[in-house]
């Protein structure tokens, strides 16, 4: 699809293929202050808050950086300093959101699941009931680490219920799998350009409600991170305060243009399910096993089983597939030998069947037989 085949195919979970046009988009010197980048930049902000229906009341907030950097300054703004944040943990990234809680000085707690098992919502509406010191809620949509999908409307329902506010990283689903802040109650959306919007990397953002963000004023403990800051600048001026990634900015434009084409989120979550259903097809006829039932298994990234075969070994496997054109993913688990592969990208039917096809072949290689 990309038509540079040199580079190989990364089935990730980002950065991930893009398309050439979006890469070309980039081949342009903008000025920060120049008219046709603040343009191209309003309209990504716009067309952002769209994607997850928050016309009227929310704005895209973009900050510099990877998705975590987005996340950290969505907490450090929007929960005050006598806030307290309950933090869904199911895998690395709901973790990380609760060591950021730790490095900034939140108070907060942890609500953990096991990285095979969705977060549990009866156990959050009890914690929510009996401590009414939380003031929200943190939740990860798709939990990459494993590529499990949490309940998230369930949550948003019980978090509503609570009256708490609702902080959601859909960093490995936006613009993927459906979300739609009108239809269910959240204070802020958090992502990047390098995931399923694929960009390239360098942009984070938070798309939150104004009024959220007309209360928050003063909250965040740095300058860079301040989401408030940043809005009521970019509201004023139309600018970013500090430089921006105008380059990675005009690849995002690009590639949300190309999102529509394919029919927005219906249409790329499509194309990623049914990648996702040729891998796990394909890695089964293998012998592979799958972490997650597939009841429980977003079509975004996908963890297998490490093969009990004594000849098996990720380092080889993994250098085999690239020198194929694949790049896959080790596992990111704290309790079982495993590796991911991503259905994400610029990727479709044909890259998948030729990634089962190399790994048939790489497993002949190393002697291994299902
Ligand atoms: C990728 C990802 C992030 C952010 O990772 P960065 O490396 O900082 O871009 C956060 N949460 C989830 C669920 C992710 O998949």
């Amino acid at each position: 699809m990309t038509g540079d085949q040199n580079d190989p195919w990364l089935l990730t979970p980002g950065p991930l293929t893009t398309a050439r046009e979006t890469r070309e988009a980039m081949l342009r010197d903008r000025g920060s202050r120049d008219e046709a980048f603040l343009e191209i930049n309003n309209r990504v902000c716009q067309r952002l808050v769209a994607l997850v229906g928050g016309e009227g009341g929310y704005a895209c907030v973009p900050v510099q950086g990877s998705g975590t950097f987005a996340v950290e300054a969505a907490i450090g703004t929007l929960v005050p300093a006598k806030g307290k944040v309950l933090v869904l943990v199911n895998g690395a990234y709901g973790a990380r959101m609760a060591r950021i809680c730790a490095v900034l000085g939140r108070s907060h707690e942890v609500l953990e699941n096991a990285e095979d098992e969705p977060t549990d919502v009866k156990a959050l509406e009890a914690k929510l009931k009996s401590d009414s010191a939380i003031t929200h809620v943190a939740a990860v949509h798709c939990e990459t680490t494993s590529g499990i999908l949490n309940p998230l409307e369930d949550i948003a329902r019980a978090v509503a219920k609570g009256g708490r506010r609702l902080l959601i990283d859909a960093m490995s689903s936006f613009g993927a799998l459906p979300l739609d802040v009108k239809a269910m109650p959240c204070e802020a959306v958090i992502a990047s350009s390098s995931k399923c919007l694929e960009g390239v990397p360098g942009l984070g953002f938070v798309i939150t409600s104004k009024q959220a963000l007309r209360e928050s004023a003063g909250n965040a403990h740095s300058l860079c991170l301040d989401l408030e800051d940043q809005w009521r600048a970019m509201t004023e001026t139309g600018q970013w305060r500090f430089t921006p990634p105008v380059h990675v900015i005009a690849a995002l434009d690009a590639a949300i243009a190309q999102h529509a084409e394919e029919g927005g989120v219906a249409g790329r979550g499509a194309r990623y399910a049914e990648n996702h259903r040729i891998l796990v097809e394909g890695m089964r006829e293998l012998g592979f096993e799958t972490l997650l039932p597939d009841t429980m298994q977003a079509p975004i990234i996908v963890t297998f089983h490490t093969p009990q075969d004594s000849n098996f070994q990720f380092t080889p496997f993994y250098d085999r597939l690239r020198d194929r054109g694949y790049v896959i993913y080790p596992g990111k688990l704290t309790k079982v030998d495993s590796f991911r592969i991503g259905c994400i990208g610029q990727v479709g039917s044909e890259e998948i069947h030729g990634l089962i096809g190399a790994v048939g072949a790489s497993l002949k290689e190393m002697g291994i037989s299902h």
